[in-house]
């Protein structure tokens, strides 16, 4: 990475609470490089050729063609992006990774699920905590997708809780391996891989260890069936049994009692991609769904003309616009830290680990955000199919089918939500990001009078920006009560914190769509931006309801009397519109623009 894209002044992770952005600073898509825009291509290409062409062969559960499919991007360079040079890959930025991963999983679930469990969780493990001698061994065969790798961490016990898990590693006599005995579930990638990143207890150590395994049927490795599957079809997904599997002593990863540490880094990693997983399964679907609608005919027009249909595609507009944001923001911010980590003096294994750590509240914001829009805009695919949405010979029921499980894996969104919140009190707690100043300084706010003084919001995004300012504000009123309410009791407040943690998304996703679309505007012209204008104006408007809803619902589960009607008051000062925009021309205004192009175009 050249050193003049090393920025000192970054913002740290969860920063974004609390500190403002110039739009200057954010990356995204528009930024893309010319390297960056061929590997797009080539991805795109790919994609067309060998898997969308294909998506029959995907649903009808033909594992070996997924298997055949993850050979292909192996030769063509895709499994190799994010492999450092010195272990056979191309060693390209986190940006890079994150364009390929969101251009490679449009097609099929099946084989985003295979590239993501094959090059995240199944590679990144040994790329980020494995010795010299281990990534020489294994990196360079699963670079080039001459080998496969699995991640096994969840048991039939042990899921949300991974780190309950009851496999067992027993150090032989000789001390020369240890014998792995334990049952692994959900395992993706399980029928064809050659390798698993296996975690497992060591005598009563409170935390787990990972291995790294070779996929051995002599060794006790054994199979179970393949699941039956919701959605996500070609996706192989077994059970892992080891009895007595012999793991020699040099394939432990890290030190003894490390593993809950990799398996939670790891799918910080996992997170933040799978994010991007969902961007163009979000593309792809509102193309098909556009066109269907500019050629359906009912009451004797095409029904894309119907203002119903209207709202929905500027819906699933907004969504991919705003996903791409928030996904592109972060994966910058992460590649410059990497950046500053090995300019002072870090290797590049120790500066990507800290370097995604450092972003872990960002990237849980964002697997829960993205992966719900893949939801809702798979969703209302189908309604815009009418009838032929139901159908498995149209395109619309499978993607819904296959976008159900990023809201399960890599940690539950429930899951996600609550780290997001706590991680960020945490921080906070320790000092790393200043939430106490601007708490007390809103909590001061509160209780001075309000200005009636009518501001100057003439200039593009003037009053977004300040609603966003004050969105932080609603965030900070409510966790910083709720913290010194309950103090570290706050974890059991689950309902509360699910309620903080839809505030937090909102914030960052908002901000994230505003930025970039201030930043374009600047270089290109308003007028060149104004469906993206109008995109970035309507999903604040939706954040602030959202904001609204959530910031009432946290306010009074724990607030009473005086304190409840002075922060319900505050959360109507904070939310309070200048200028209401006309929601219903500006999703007009978008989803004309789709309906003209017959695709999503917003893309960079
Ligand atoms: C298709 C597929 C592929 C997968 N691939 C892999 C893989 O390759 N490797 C691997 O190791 N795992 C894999 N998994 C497992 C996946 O990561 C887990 O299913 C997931 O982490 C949830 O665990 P669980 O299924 O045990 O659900 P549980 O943990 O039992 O959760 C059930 C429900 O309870 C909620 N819940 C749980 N704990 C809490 C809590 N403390 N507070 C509030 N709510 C809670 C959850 O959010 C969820 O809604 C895969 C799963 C699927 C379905």
């Amino acid at each position: 990475m050249s050193t003049e894209t090393v920025k000192k002044d970054i913002l740290r992770g969860g920063q974004f609470l609390v500190k403002e952005t110039p739009s200057e600073d954010v990356f995204t898509l528009e930024d893309l490089n010319e390297e960056q825009r061929m590997m797009r291509e080539s991805t795109i290409e790919f994609v067309d050729r060998e898997l969308w062409a294909n998506w029959e062969r995907f649903e009808n559960k033909d594992y070996e063609f997924t298997k055949q499919c993850m050979q292909k991007a192996g030769e063509l360079g895709f499994l190799s992006i994010a492999v450092p040079e010195a272990y056979g890959g191309m060693g390209m930025g986190f940006v890079s990774t994150m364009l390929v991963c969101d251009y490679i999983s449009g097609a099929t679930g099946s084989f985003s699920t295979a590239f993501g469990a094959h090059t995240g969780i199944g590679t990144l493990p040994i790329t980020l905590y494995g010795t010299e001698e281990q990534k020489k061994k294994y990196v360079p065969k699963l670079a080039t997708g001459e080998w496969f790798g699995a991640y096994c961490l969840t048991e039939p016990g042990a899921g949300s809780d991974a780190n309950s898990g009851k496999t067992k590693a027993v150090l032989s006599k000789d001390k020369k391996y240890y014998s792995i005995t334990g049952q692994k579930m959900w395992i993706s990638n399980a029928g064809f891989c050659n390798l698993f990143i296996v975690f497992a207890r060591i005598e009563d150590d409170k935390y787990i260890t990972g291995f790294i395994v070779e996929n051995d049927p002599e060794n006790g490795i054994s199979l179970g069936e393949e699941e039956k599957k919701l959605g996500i079809h070609s996706s192989s997904t077994r059970q892992v049994f080891f009895n007595e599997t012999k793991v020699p002593v040099e394939n432990m990863l890290s030190e003894r009692g490390n593993g809950f540490k990799i398996a939670m880094n790891t799918l910080n990693v996992g997170r933040i991609k799978l994010a991007a997983a969902c961007l163009e399964a979000q593309r792809r679907v509102t193309n098909e769904a556009v066109k269907y609608a500019n050629e359906r005919i009912q009451f004797e027009t095409p029904i894309a003309n119907f203002g119903a249909i209207k709202a929905k595609i500027a819906q699933m507009a907004i969504n991919a616009y705003a996903g791409e944001s928030a996904c592109y923001r972060a994966a910058k911010n992460i590649e410059d830290r990497i950046a500053i980590r090995v300019a002072e003096g870090n290797t590049h294994q120790e500066a990507e680990l800290k370097g995604v750590e450092e972003y872990a509240i960002e990237c849980s914001i964002l697997k829960v955000a993205v992966s719900e829009d893949v939801q809702n805009t798979t969703d209302e695919g189908i309604q815009i199919f009418g009838g032929m949405g139901f159908s498995a010979d149209a395109p619309m029921e499978k993607a819904w089918r296959d976008a159900r499980i990023s809201r399960i894996y890599e940690g539950t969104n429930e899951i996600n939500r609550m780290l997001a919140v706590g991680m960020l009190v945490k921080k906070a707690m320790k000092g790393h990001v200043d939430l106490l100043g601007p708490a007390t300084a809103v909590g001061e706010e509160l209780m001075g009078i309000p200005s009636f003084e009518t501001p100057d919001f003439s200039e593009l995004f003037a009053e977004e920006k300040d609603l966003i300012a004050r969105l932080k504000k609603v965030f900070l009123m409510v966790a910083g009560s709720a913290v010194q309410k309950f103090g570290p009791d706050l974890e059991s407040h689950q309902q509360l914190l699910l309620a903080a943690a839809d505030i937090l998304i909102e914030i960052y996703m908002a901000e994230s769509t505003v930025l970039r679309t201030e930043k374009n505007a600047k270089r290109e012209g308003e007028a060149a931006q104004e469906v993206q204008i109008a995109m970035a104006k309507l999903y604040l408007y939706e954040a602030v309801d959202l904001v609204i809803k959530k910031g009432k619902e946290a306010i009074v589960s724990f607030a009473e009397g005086d304190e409840q009607r002075m922060m319900l008051m505050g959360l109507k000062r904070f939310t309070k519109y200048t200028n209401q925009p006309n929601v219903v021309a500006l999703r007009n205004k978008i989803a004309e623009k789709v309906a003209e192009e017959n695709r999503y175009t917003f893309d960079g």
